[in-house]
Order: C-alpha cells, then structure tokens, then sequence
C-alpha cells in the first residue's frame, strides 16, 4: 500500500540551506512537524560537504570582487556590509546553538584563519591600500593591516613569499578574524540534534520527484528506493542545491518562469604534505582574471576537512552539464523551456567571454594548472598536490526587465505569493549568508507570524546584532560574546 505523510513543513534537500531553515523553524516554533527529504544516503553530500566547497567564512573581508570601483573610481562597499552582515547573523546564530548544547564543540566545524587580499604590480596595491583606509575606519572590519613591505609579507604568509625577487612589487591586507567553516560537518551536527527533537523526522534515499498544489495543500510525489509516498503539506522549501531549478519548473509556480541556470564546475589542487601545511596559516584571496567569473578567483587556503588539516589551491573552473556532482548529464538540457529559452540565448551571446573562459580553462594541462599555483607559491613541486574536483554551482539566468537577459551570480529566494513554497537558487556567498537567507525566507512565507511579534522577538534573542542598523555599540558586543562561545580571538 502506499505510503501517505502530512507535514506542517517539507524541506527538500539536507544540506546546510535545509538544515539551517530547520533549525530556525525549530527555534522559533518548537513542536512543529517539519520533514526533511534527501534524495542520497547521507547528509551534506553535495555541495556543503567539506571537500565541495572552499569553506571560507564569507565575512567579505580579503574577496575583492565585494569591493568593486565605480567610474570615478569610488569604492562601493554596499555588497561587502550585506555579506559581513550576513556572516556575522550566521556566527550568532552557530553561537546560540553552541551556548544551548545544540551544536557541538565549535571546533569540529570552525576555525579560526586570518584572511588576505594579495595583489600583483602598483595599480592594483593602490586599489588595495584605498580599500584597507575605507573599510579599516568601519567597525565591521576593524583591525583590517596592510603591506608592501616582503618583511611583513613574508610573516603574513611565509610559504607564498619563498623565491621571490625582492623587487617583485605586492601588496596585502590582513584581518585576523577569518575563519574556515567545514560546512559538511556543520550540517551533519544541526541535522544530528534536530533529529532529536520532537516533530522533525529526516528520511535519507527519498527522493522528491513531483508536486503540484491543491486544496491549499502541496502534494509530493516521493520515492524511496522502489516505492512510492504521498506527502501532503501546506509549505514546502525546495533546498536542493543545484537540483532546485528542476523542482522548481516541476511545481508549476508561476512566479518560476523566466528562470533558467548554467552549470559551472570546480576543481581544487589539494596539498597533504605536513611540513607545508604547517607553514601556512592563511586564507589568501587574489584578483580573478581578465574575463573571468568572480567565484574563480585564485585563493591558497589552510583547509580544515573532517578535523584534518590540509592546503587547498583554486578553483579550477570546468564544465559539466550536471546540476549537482551526482545528477544527470541531462539536467541542463532538461532545464531548457519555452519561457527560459530567450534569456539563455541571450546569456550565451552577451556572456561570450566567460564561455571562452570556461574553453581555456578546460583546456588546462596539469602543467598549466602548476603554472597557475606557481603565481602564488614559485617553489610548488607537483609531487605535493593532487586534484580534486569540487561542487556543482547553478549560475541564475533571467530576464530583467529593462535589462534585458542577465546571468546572476549570487543567490536569489524564488516565493509563491501565497508563501506556501520557496526555491532557494544561485550558490554564492552562499553557506556563510545561510541565517539570513533563510530568515528572509521565513519572512518571506509568514509575514502573519512575524506581524504578530513573537517571531521577531525570538529572533532578537537568536541574533541580537541586526546588519541594517549598522549599530557598532551592539556589533562589539555581540561579537564579544560570539567570540568567547566560538573560540575566536584577535589575532
Ligand atoms: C566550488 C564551490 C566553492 C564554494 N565555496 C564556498 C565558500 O568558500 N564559502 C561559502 O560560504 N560557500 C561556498 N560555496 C557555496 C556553498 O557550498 C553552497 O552555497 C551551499 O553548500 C549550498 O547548500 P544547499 O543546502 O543549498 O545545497 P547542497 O549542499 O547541494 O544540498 C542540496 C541537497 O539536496 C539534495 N537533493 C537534490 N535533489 C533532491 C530531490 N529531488 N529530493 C531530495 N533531495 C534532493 C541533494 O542530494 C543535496 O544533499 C561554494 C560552492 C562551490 C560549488
């Protein structure tokens, strides 16, 4: 007989987006039924595990594409006050969870690594001094250190500055407050407790294969292995990662046309070799390409990955029609529809630079990739590193109007006007910004439950610094506490 299940909320997908909307709904209503579907046999499989993705806290501290001039060569902020803004809602909340004995010892998925930005040739250092003045005078990233001087450099980040010519001209910043998260392991610990409380169930090997609405319910079609199950619930969140554009169309959700998505992969070169490791501590961040999308820039990062210490180097980018490492090479294809098909025609003509990027890069010989890596470590020996492909990421696609058909690639919440579905699409800043993606989420689907008050008064207690009021007595404060409870400190 078949099987048929009610939930108060269906989420769809148990990486950290899912994870983190659970926990939320969990703190602010305990008590309600929410299931959670994942269609592998483990959690974090895909694009939170570890190995997927590069695990830097995005506090928008040392990524300079956050950061961009305008014409007259002013520094525009905006996009790195939301992203630091955002971070510091998700190291709240991590903070609370900690405090209560939801989530573990934060070691097991933080760690604290000073962050840099590392440019080549005197345009660029004067680029970078210009943004150290701006944003060190702004309490969010106080503290922020900048060089020319290959002394300091040299103890910022001693591996990078091996076999330089002392006349080589760079420049860096510092802020010590950067972190590297294990986001694999971040949701495995949320999902590992939420399964203990009562209400929310997780079913691993269930896959969501269709839905419509009706009756002012969601019905979902859903397999485990061979059978199938019903499950009725008047909200559901499709967190599939790049699987949710597909879900998405399969809803019939009006507020769903137009969207489409281009797929472009990662690869990392990985460093185990322990007498490296250990000489570097660093997150370095350096400028993206010529042409190039700005998730690609180049960074040489101290890993932490179950626990185990590591360097990782990249992204190489790739292609690969998969929506998701483990999807079908048919997703793209499939994705393609009448509403969609003219923006991404569009996006293939006017976006022809970042496809002859994606060419270049897949034409890469491991020599290349040394080459590549030698930029930011001259005295790299291959035998020390080895590739590693990385995740998935689905690049929105759309028609704005007045602009015409827009490749996006950050992250967009696509909502029913009623509230009762949310598709989360795009994967940058991603698992960093997750509290406050999902709290708009919320806000967006129970605008009632937020009038009434209750909701936004748990949420005070959860997230006691709120970005938009840029309010720095209660920003160092709330770090403070942050801080003792996840172990941080100035360094
Ligand atoms: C190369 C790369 C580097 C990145 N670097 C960073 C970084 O440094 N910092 C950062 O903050 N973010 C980074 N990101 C982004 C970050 O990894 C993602 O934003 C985040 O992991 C997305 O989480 P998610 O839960 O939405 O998706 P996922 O982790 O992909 O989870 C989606 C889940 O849905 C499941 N699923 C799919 N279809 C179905 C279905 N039909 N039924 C049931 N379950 C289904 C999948 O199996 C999967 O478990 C990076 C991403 C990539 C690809």
């Amino acid at each position: 007989m078949e099987e048929r299940i009610q939930a108060d909320a269906v989420l769809v997908g148990a990486g950290i987006m899912g994870a983190t909307l659970a926990a939320l709904l969990q703190q602010l209503e305990p008590g309600l039924s929410v299931l959670i579907l994942e269609r592998l046999e483990r959690v974090a499989a895909e694009s939170s595990a570890a190995i997927n993705n590069a695990g830097t806290g995005h506090g928008a501290n040392c990524e300079l594409n956050y950061t961009p001039r305008d014409g007259h060569g002013h520094l525009n902020l905006h996009k790195a006050l939301a992203i630091n803004g955002a971070y510091e809602q998700s190291l709240q909340f991590w903070a609370a969870l900690v405090e209560q004995g939801a989530l573990p010892n934060p070691g097991v998925f933080l760690h604290q690594v000073p962050h840099y930005s590392l440019v080549w040739g005197k345009e660029d250092g004067d680029f970078l001094a210009q943004r150290q003045q701006h944003m060190a005078a702004l309490p969010q990233f106080d503290g922020m250190a900048f060089s020319q001087d290959h002394v300091v450099l040299k103890d910022w980040f001693p591996l990078v500055m091996e076999g330089r010519a002392p006349g080589e001209v760079m420049a860096a910043t510092r802020y010590g407050r950067g972190t590297d998260v294990d986001f694999g392991a971040l949701t495995e610990s949320l999902l590992g407790w939420l399964q203990k409380q009562p209400g929310v169930e997780l079913r691993l090997n269930h896959q969501l294969r269709d839905l419509h609405h009706g009756n002012g319910l969601w019905h979902l079609e859903v397999s485990h292995h061979r059978r199938r199950i019903q499950v009725d619930s008047p909200f559901v969140f499709l967190g599939a990662g790049g699987s949710t554009l597909l879900l998405l169309q399969r809803s019939g959700l009006g507020e769903a046309k137009g969207y489409g998505g281009f797929p472009v992969s990662g690869q990392w070169l990985i460093c185990q070799t322990e007498s490296l490791i250990t000489q570097h501590w660093a997150k370095v961040y350096g400028k993206a390409p010529v042409g190039a999308p700005p998730m690609s820039m180049p960074h040489l990062d101290s890993r932490w990955i179950d626990g185990r210490r590591s360097l990782l180097f990249g992204p190489y980018a790739g292609f690969s029609s998969k929506f998701m490492k483990q999807g079908s090479l048919l997703d793209l294809p499939a994705s393609i529809r009448p509403h969609n098909l003219l923006a991404m025609v569009g996006v293939g003509l006017r976006e022809s630079h970042l496809v002859a990027y994606l060419l270049q890069q897949l034409r890469q010989s491991p020599e290349d990739r040394l080459a590549r890596l030698r930029h930011f470590l001259p005295q790299a020996r291959p035998e020390d590193w080895h590739l590693a492909i990385a995740g998935q990421r689905v690049q929105i696609i759309k028609h704005e109007p007045g602009r015409g058909p827009q490749l996006k690639l950050g992250t967009e919440v696509v909502a029913a006007a009623d509230g009762s579905l949310a598709a989360l699409l795009g994967a940058s800043p991603g698992a960093s910004t997750a509290v406050t993606i999902m709290v708009e989420l919320l806000q967006r689907c129970f605008p009632k439950l937020f009038q009434e008050g209750r909701w936004p008064q748990r949420l005070a207690q959860l997230l006691p610094y709120d970005p938009s009021t840029g309010d720095s007595t209660t920003l160092g404060r709330c770090r403070q506490r942050c801080d003792a409870i996840l172990g941080l400190r100035e360094v």
